[in-house]
């Protein structure tokens, strides 16, 4: 296997990604530019997959190229995580998107700027896939039921099987859109749900774990039961309930309740109790990656459009980076490259000079 240029990179993006046409014609609604848009879309996703700090590109990319490659071979069950982040503080308001914060007396504090994120998860390899702002005056969860529709209209319908959300996610018309657009949900299961959350504390409390095993190193008790009322404006004829209680070797205990509508006839406790961990997925390989790593907290230029552009092209140079180094590159028997290490190549090989490349 040869090392990775930006150029042999650009040949993977091009040739193998299927991303040729939106390369060479990405759309430009600037103005004046002075700089073909080519040249900038591809400086700009370089520089994010060097960590420098709407895109159907990205969608139809990981529906067509991830699948048909067999990118998730490894998993039965293909996830969506949605869930929100807040980005780039700004101590004055200055775009559409600005959400002002205020303390105890209703004094403005400063302005945060909120998006919702889509991230395929639960198959060993975590793709970015869409992001969606919400504004003041707008909701969290109003953002999500947008973001769904718009990735599994680009994605389509049987792409994925299980979408997972945190409890803020929980209301009514939320997991009706889910449902609509044929997902099954797992929710996690807070006291913002009073009534199931205590119904289930009490009747799990006095009876044994449903199952019990082995998780790596972890032992974990799950307690698991399909008949709860759903709550008044929730359509869904019975509402079922999972406990995870996981042991950790050093004597630590996680415990949390979710929720769902996989009946026990298809997915089994231990599979569910996966799904729900998939969910740190989109927290950890999605927001702390793109901000630690790729500087989605930093503001180029404060625009709602602007930002938008940044955050999506932080998501698709994401997406690149993960199937060139953890597919692309990993045909054959070697170990993956560590994501520090291909950035280390890839800016070693931006100083040689260029010779001849007949890959
Ligand atoms: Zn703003």
């Amino acid at each position: 296997m040869s090392s990775p240029t930006p150029r042999r990179l650009l040949h993977f993006v091009t040739r193998r990604l299927g991303l040729r046409h939106y390369l060479e014609n990405p759309g430009d609604g600037r103005r004046q530019p002075q700089i073909p848009a080519q040249l900038l879309l591809w400086g700009l996703l370089v520089g994010q997959i060097l960590r420098q700090f709407s895109f159907h590109a990205l969608e139809a990319l990981v529906r067509s190229q991830a699948k048909r490659n067999k990118a998730f071979e490894s998993s039965g069950w293909i996830g969506l995580a949605i869930d929100g982040t807040g980005a780039g503080w700004r101590t004055r308001q200055g775009c559409a998107l600005c959400r002002p914060k205020r303390n105890a007396q209703e004094q403005i504090l400063g302005h945060q700027h909120y998006f919702v994120m889509a991230s395929v998860v639960g198959t060993g390899l975590s793709l970015p896939l869409d992001v969606e702002p919400y504004g003041p005056g707008d909701s969290e969860y109003a953002a999500g039921q947008r973001l769904l529709r718009r990735v599994i209209g680009g994605v389509g319908k049987r792409f994925a099987q299980y979408l997972v959300v945190d409890g803020e996610f929980s209301t009514a018309p939320f997991l009706h859109t889910a449902g609509d657009l044929g997902l099954r949900v797992v929710a996690r299961l807070k006291d913002n749900l009073r009534e199931l959350f205590t119904a289930a504390q009490k009747r799990f409390s006095s009876s044994p774990p449903t199952i019990v095993f082995q998780q790596g190193q972890d032992r974990v008790e799950i307690w698991d039961a399909e008949d709860f009322d759903p709550w008044n404006t929730l359509r869904w004829e019975t509402v079922r309930v999972f406990r995870y209680r996981q042991h950790k070797p050093d004597g630590k205990v996680v415990e949390a309740s979710w929720f769902t509508d996989f009946p026990s006839s298809r997915v089994g406790p231990r599979a569910l109790f996966l799904m729900a961990k998939s969910r740190w997925e989109i927290e950890n390989q999605g927001f702390n990656e793109a901000k630690t790593r790729h500087g989605l907290e930093h503001i180029c230029h404060h625009h709602a459009n602007s930002m938008l552009i940044t955050w999506l092209l932080a998501c698709l140079a994401l997406t690149i980076e993960r199937l060139y180094r953890l597919r692309y590159l990993h045909r054959g028997t070697h170990r993956c490259r560590s994501g520090a290490e291909l950035v280390l190549a890839l800016w070693v090989n931006l100083f040689r000079p260029c010779s001849a490349d007949t890959s």
